[in-house]
């Protein structure tokens, strides 16, 4: 392989410093493309508390942040009562008809899931409607008021109850909208989405369906994005891009969201065909679901953003005709420095073929006009694999040294100051793509290099399209705009300016579509899935390889003396962006230190069995951090004796039986049942579970092996029977239950003898319990539903 021979025509642009003119002149381009493209990702300037009434404030919105997320008000709570008394006062005080939701649901979706059960809760939900002048539908504004048990929800969701709050304070201030605007306040969203499940199943206002809009927030900060929405979306995205004053929203977002395992009250109204779309800030994610989740950590131009699009959307969609939002297909949609643009789903296709054909044309013209061989371009589009899979592994590998030297990392959704270690995967990835195009460029040649990289984002394109259509958009439009850039390389003066205009076009297309998702994939996938952004960024680089090429000597002119320069010089880039890595590395791990503000995670449950006063402390941490490690001394298996804390293998060790009590089962009636045909082996038993202590769940579980669930209801709800794995086989998982205890009524055929139920209940905070050492500083709890968890559970023979 050798480099193909420069041609007269090519003299003139062999002069360095006309070539280095160019190539400056465009990288500075790009730079303010790339500078445009963050300044459209960031957040709003928080307005004040007395701007205009008729607008959203941040400052006004952040004074219901720190009443609701006053401290943890896990649903069920006392704590949570009085954030719910606020919310009714607040509404009412808006002259708006307001009501509370009192009713026991079954989850959303398919959750934490009981199994081979079901799982409820006793939900509370705040309603408040504003009627619309001549509605032709309903728009539903939905946060969840409730928090975890380990931390006030500062964020999640007290920013986005607090804006809706402050978004009916502005609705009300306007003239009336022309539809309904119900505002939905949701209750056990963080216990198993019960709320939003028992609202969109059960409340009048919500029988017709409607468009919903919930706001979230899965971290402390960053752009709010529009990362979920429902099916056949056109309309909906339309007006998502009209309306929001910062439409940060991509059709990739709803693919990575369903790789992930978080779950919001969204996915309760698509069980139930309404349609809408889903917002959340992510970044900060290090606080998500601690004790850290204060009001101090809401960043309130992330307040304001998410207040801005809510307020926008609700104005429109209050005006909208909504009995035709179907549009009958998905649209693809991007952000675009600032603004949103969108196309139908149906082109991802076709337009993915294209790019596929353009580059090939390319690499075609490439050849009879001499600038590439068939064994180069072969050679191009082969090695351009290396990149593409080295980086990533490059960032995997960084990442796993990283906490290697830093083993607190391994239970936090993303580092405290995680920005270091982003930049340090970004320069990673930029020093593994020079270095190869310092090996290569001479013997490959540019061009051949260049048709490579656009290969493989044609054939990327191809394959998302196929399989993840909304993110095709990504390396389609890339790989078609570096393709008709080529075509423009090749038909004008290689002397001229237009080679240089059209490659940096097309590079500054790559930076519009390729940097945000580099930018948030970040945050949204977290330090340990780095190499997802690595990936991109890579991809990213091929694009803007062209462009990147203007900075080296032409290819093949020199010899001897000259080549070798040429050479150093090509591995200058690729020496700095690695040395690059090594010391934003270096800075994070220097930066970003465990202490008290930032403490290192850690997660310890206590679960007694009342019925052997045997006790146990448990973790739920991989590897134990120190302070926990005081606790544990080896893996075991808990489905049996705490069937209501899961299946898994956790760590534990033993603990001193505290004095507490189990939930009792009182047995109201045992009859035989009257199926038919009658069965004279089927029992009816209604049972009482009441806790004897106050306490946030309540599970009762049937050992299988004793009698087989036929059918059962809790709280007067039939729930689903499918027969589930080991001794307890069939559970129920009950939320918030009422002091008075939740009625079960199973229908069963028992195996002969008596029936075995196992009755848990479960409360927060282990400060009480014999043997806790409360943690020094430094130390902190780990974001999880089950962090200071303190189980009771007994067997009862029925
Ligand atoms: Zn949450």
């Amino acid at each position: 392989m050798g480099a193909p021979p420069t041609r007269p025509a090519d003299r003139a642009l062999t002069k360095p410093r006309r070539r280095l003119t160019s190539a400056v002149a465009a990288l500075v381009a790009l730079l303010a493309v790339g500078a445009g493209v963050l300044v459209g990702l960031s957040t709003p300037a928080p307005r004040p508390a007395d701007a205009p009434a008729g607008e959203f404030s941040a400052a006004r919105a952040y004074r219901n942040v720190e009443v609701i997320a006053a401290e943890p008000h896990v649903a069920g709570s006392a704590a949570n009562d009085r954030v719910r008394e606020h919310l009714v006062g607040t509404l009412r005080g808006l002259g708006l008809q307001t009501e509370v939701q009192d009713a026991v649901a079954p989850e959303a979706g398919q959750l934490s899931g009981a199994a081979g059960g079901a799982t409820l809760a006793r939900v509370r939900n705040v309603v408040a409607r504003l009627p619309g002048t001549d509605p032709t539908g309903k728009v539903f504004l939905v946060s969840h008021y409730d928090s975890v048990q380990t931390g006030p929800g500062g964020n999640d969701d007290a920013a986005g109850t607090a804006a809706i709050l402050e978004v009916a304070r502005a609705l009300t201030t306007g003239p009336r909208p022309r539809n309904d605007i119900v505002f939905v306040l949701t209750d056990a969203e963080e216990a198993c989405l019960c709320g939003a499940a028992g609202f969109a199943a059960d409340h009048p206002l919500a029988r017709d369906g409607g468009v919903v809009l919930n706001l979230e927030a899965r971290g402390s900060t960053g752009p709010v994005i529009m990362f979920e929405t429902s099916r056949n979306n056109a309309k909906l995205v339309e007006v998502f891009g009209k309306a929001a004053p910062h439409p940060v929203g991509t059709s990739f977002a709803v693919e990575i969201y369903r790789a992930l395992p978080n779950d919001t009250d969204f996915t309760a109204f698509l069980d139930r065909k309404f349609v809408g779309l889903n917002s959340a800030y992510i970044d900060g994610g290090a606080i998500y679901h601690t004790p850290l989740d204060v009001p101090a950590r809401v960043d309130r131009g992330s307040l304001q953003m998410h207040g801005d699009n809510a307020l926008g959307l609700a104005r429109e969609f209050g005006r909208t005709d909504l009995g035709d939002l179907d549009a009958g297909h998905d649209d693809t949609y991007f952000p675009v420095l600032g603004a949103l643009v969108s196309y139908p789903g149906w082109l991802t296709l076709p337009l993915a073929v294209a790019a596929l054909l353009a580059v090939g044309a390319l690499g075609w013209l490439l050849r009879r006009r001499g600038r590439a061989t068939a064994g180069t371009l072969a050679a191009g589009f082969g090695l351009t694999l290396l990149p593409v899979v080295v980086a990533p592994l490059g960032a995997w590998l960084l990442w796993a040294a990283i906490t290697t030297i830093r083993p607190g990392y391994a239970e936090l959704l993303d580092p405290y100051r995680p920005v270091w270690y982003r930049l340090a995967v970004v320069a990673l990835s930029a020093a593994v793509l020079f270095c190869w195009y310092a090996l290569l460029r001479r013997r490959v040649g540019p061009a051949a290099l260049a048709f490579g990289g656009l290969a493989w984002l044609a054939v990327f394109g191809v394959l998302l399209a196929v399989a993840v259509p909304g993110g095709a958009y990504l390396t389609t439009l890339p790989a078609l705009a570096g393709a008709l850039a080529g075509f423009v390389a090749l038909a004008t003066r290689r002397d001229g300016p237009w080679p240089v205009v059209a490659v940096t076009l097309a590079a500054a297309v790559a930076v519009v579509i390729l940097l945000p998702p580099v930018v948030l994939l970040f945050p949204a996938l977290g330090m340990g899935m780095g190499a997802v952004a690595a990936l991109v960024a890579v991809l990213l680089g091929l694009a803007v390889l062209p462009v990147v090429d203007l900075l080296h000597p032409r290819a093949g002119g020199q010899r001897g003396l000259l080549a070798l320069r040429a050479r150093r010089l090509g591995a200058l880039p690729a020496a700095a962006a690695a040395l690059a890595a090594v010391v934003l590395a270096g800075v994070g791990l220097a930066v970003d230190r465990f202490d008290a503000a930032h403490p290192v995670p850690t997660h310890l449950m206590y679960a007694l069995d009342a019925g052997t006063g045997k006790a146990a402390w448990l973790t739920r941490e991989e590897k134990p951090q120190p302070w926990t490690d005081g606790y544990v001394d080896g893996t075991v298996s808990i489905a049996d004796d705490f069937p209501g804390l899961g299946a898994t293998e956790l760590r534990g060790g033993p603990a001193t039986a505290a004095p507490l009590p189990a939930p009792k089962v009182e047995l109201l009636s045992d009859s035989r049942s009257f199926s038919d045909p009658p069965s004279r082996d089927q029992r009816v038993l209604r049972v009482r579970v009441v806790p004897q202590r106050q306490v946030r769940l309540l599970t009762l579980h049937v050992d299988t092996s004793t009698a087989t669930v036929r059918s059962a209801s809790v709280a007067g709800r039939d729930v689903p029977v499918e027969p589930g794995d080991g001794k307890w086989g069939f559970g129920i998982v009950f939320h918030a239950p009422p002091p008075e205890g939740v009625e079960v009524t199973l229908t069963l055929v028992p195996r002969g003898g008596a029936v075995s139920v196992r009755a848990m209940d479960a409360s927060d905070g282990l400060s009480a319990v014999p043997g806790f050492r409360p943690r020094p500083e430094g130390v902190g709890v780990v974001g999880s539903h089950s962090s200071e968890m303190l189980a009771v559970a007994r067997t009862y023979p029925l």
